[in-house]
């Protein structure tokens, strides 16, 4: 059933992201090669290890109420937290919502202003229900993985920022 997986890390090794490879060949499917693609988003689903270890197993991708065009992604279709729900209940817990991915029309991208504050506002609302845990924030490139801008977020104002580890 494990299809092999990618490792992201930390310069000082502290965390670890591992993504499957069938979740990084759905996501690669929403790059912004061509000009007429739009800003993609969705949630990230997986498995928590310790404090400082995280495992992405699925992904969800745009719904139909999500808004989606050449540089803005919101994701409001409630199919998303869905998603979430259907995979905690089948997994008795272990399969959680970890955090967000959105595609940016950048062969190196980085957060535009409004996606520091949508995360922090999102932290805000998540608060109670993650109790504290960090966001994992994945931004795609119009390239490959190793120009995606892969973070853990602790809320507050501290990004560490991860890359892939080479193969
Ligand atoms: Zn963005």
């Amino acid at each position: 059933m494990d299809s092999g997986y990618v490792t992201f890390s930390d310069k000082k090794g502290i965390f670890y992201i591992r993504i499957n490879l069938d979740v990084l060949s759905k996501l690669h499917s929403f790059r912004q090669i061509e000009g007429f693609m739009p800003e993609s988003g969705g949630v990230l689903i997986g498995e928590v290890y310790g404090n400082n270890g995280f495992w992405i197993k699925d992904v969800t991708s745009p719904f139909k109420n999500d808004i989606s065009d050449r540089y803005r992604f919101v994701r409001q279709d409630p199919a998303h937290q869905k998603v979430v729900q259907n995979w905690h209940q089948k997994s008795n817990g272990t399969m959680q919502y970890l955090g967000e991915w959105h595609s940016h029309p950048e062969k190196k991208p980085s957060p535009s202003l409004i996606d520091l504050c949508s995360w922090k506002k999102l932290s805000l609302n998540m608060k109670s229900q993650m109790g504290g845990q960090p966001f994992l924030l994945i931004i795609l490139s119009m390239i490959d993985l190793k120009k995606d801008w892969v973070a853990i977020y602790d809320g507050k104002n501290n990004y560490t920022k991860l890359e892939v580890d080479l193969i």
